[in-house]
């Protein structure tokens, strides 16, 4: 086993249920956190990182990312969600090979690692999920992810796939990988969203996470046009709809509801189903605010997240933040969604949305040892008299990350990743872009 390990003297951020935050060590041993407070002197056989005027975070989650749309990052800006999804992701998606999921998987992981997040929900697309899984097992990142599932006849041929083969390739790629690198990989079941699935396929989906353990995570109520069409084809609303085929409750996970009723709220609430928000996502796109403060008012379980690259442009946990808390002022007042309560978004409510809050989110003696490790030493993070958790939400940026642990591993080591070679990542994820850009006629 590994020498255990000291972060040595810094301010903790434990989001443990007293909120405490504590001036000390935090020790990992075993891929664990053994001890948060004073760790005692230089014991011997310890490896000890001197984290001196640093600020140790858990680690940050991010609970809807789309890894496999990092290569089409700026190949789709400034569109309405719909002309974007059919002009450009998806025939970027369709054009995808094994080797381009792979780098694709690569170029987000880097860039989420040395930004500070160390867990994610993640959709694919519906080919080469294998990839990104080879792609996350080699990079150090803790992920749930999932094939996108697509089988209604309104999709585009190229991505549609008959009901029998997606379930089968989803329960495959389950046995494979869900628990695999000592449980830090996880497979989740991901319908696009509504309109790209068939009732037999979401219900059987449904059926097939409940028996693996699985998350089920798809996109939800985004925009008026998908409410319509959803009510057009069904004869329902979206989230009552998904519920009657079994997707809701704190298996679920459901990116955006932008677009939900007070009614609609209540219901979340009650069935303590996992919204995530995507405020970037959701200005880019054009689709609305998320109603987040009404949510949370009404108990509802609320996660983070940046989506894809193509419709954000940045994976960057510290931006969500700020924004989530900034766009509801001018709606709400400036009383509305405080930093404190973001935070709790980016780390305990992404851990509940991957089913994992007995193992992240806090840093607790027990849990999994995913740390953030912030230097706010910048200019930009002073006065450092103010506030700790407003210098976080509000002033704190991706690259004030100095190391951060995964699993008790350290992935990232003075603002350098250790798992993998940025200069190759940047030349193999450019060669693929190029070529998916030429393939796609843009
Ligand atoms: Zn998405």
């Amino acid at each position: 086993m590994a020498r255990p390990l000291v972060l040595k003297g810094a301010r903790v951020v434990t989001m443990d249920p007293g909120r405490r935050i504590v001036d000390g060590d935090v020790v990992v041993e075993g891929g664990k956190i053994t001890s948060v407070g004073r760790a005692g002197g230089r014991a011997a056989g310890r490896t000890v990182i001197d984290c001196t005027g640093l600020i140790i975070l858990p680690g940050l989650i991010q609970a809807h990312i789309h890894l496999c749309q990092t290569l089409f990052r700026g190949f789709a800006d400034d569109l309405a969600l719909e002309a974007w999804l059919a002009k450009r992701i998806w025939p970027l998606e369709a054009a995808h090979t094994e080797e381009s999921v792979y780098w694709s998987a690569m170029l987000g992981a880097a860039e989420l690692l040395l930004g500070g997040t160390t867990a994610i929900l993640d959709m694919e697309t519906v080919r080469h999920t294998g990839a990104a899984f080879e792609a996350l097992e080699s990079i150090g990142l803790r992920a749930t992810a999932g094939k996108c599932l697509m089988d209604a006849p309104s999709n585009p041929k190229s991505l549609r796939e008959p009901t029998e083969r997606a379930l089968q390739e989803s329960a495959d790629l389950c046995a494979k990988w869900h628990g695999a690198a000592d449980g830090r990989l996880r497979y989740c079941f991901a319908p696009r969203f509504v309109p790209s699935c068939t009732g037999p396929l979401l219900r059987a989906v449904s059926d097939l996470a409940e028996r693996a353990g699985a998350v089920i995570h798809t996109h939800a109520a985004e925009t008026p046009l998908e409410l319509q069409i959803v009510k057009r084809d069904t004869g329902n609303d979206e989230l009552s709809y998904l519920d009657s085929v079994g997707i809701s409750g704190s298996r679920a996970a459901l990116a955006h509801c932008v677009w939900v009723d007070s009614e609609g709220i209540a219901r979340l609430a009650r069935q303590q189903t996992n919204l995530v928000h995507c405020p970037s996502s959701n200005l880019k796109l054009g689709s609305g605010i998320a109603p987040i403060p009404e949510m949370l008012a009404a108990g509802c379980r609320v996660a983070i997240g940046a989506d894809g690259a193509p419709c954000n442009n940045r994976l960057d946990a510290f931006e969500e933040m700020r924004t989530a808390a900034l766009i509801q002022k001018p709606r709400l007042g400036p009383e509305s969604l405080p930093a404190a309560q973001v935070l709790e978004l980016a780390t305990l409510g992404g851990a509940r949305a991957l089913g994992l809050e007995a193992e992240i989110g806090s840093i607790e003696v027990g849990k999994r040892a995913d740390l953030t490790v912030l230097d706010l030493e910048g200019l930009h993070a002073q006065p450092a008299e103010a506030d700790l958790i407003s210098r976080i939400v509000y002033s704190a940026r991706a690259s004030d990350v100095r190391h951060v642990l995964v699993d008790g591993r350290v992935v990232v080591k003075d603002g350098v990743l250790k798992t993998a070679k940025v200069e190759e990542i940047r030349r193999a994820a450019n060669a693929q872009a190029r070529r998916l850009r030429r393939a796609v006629g843009l």
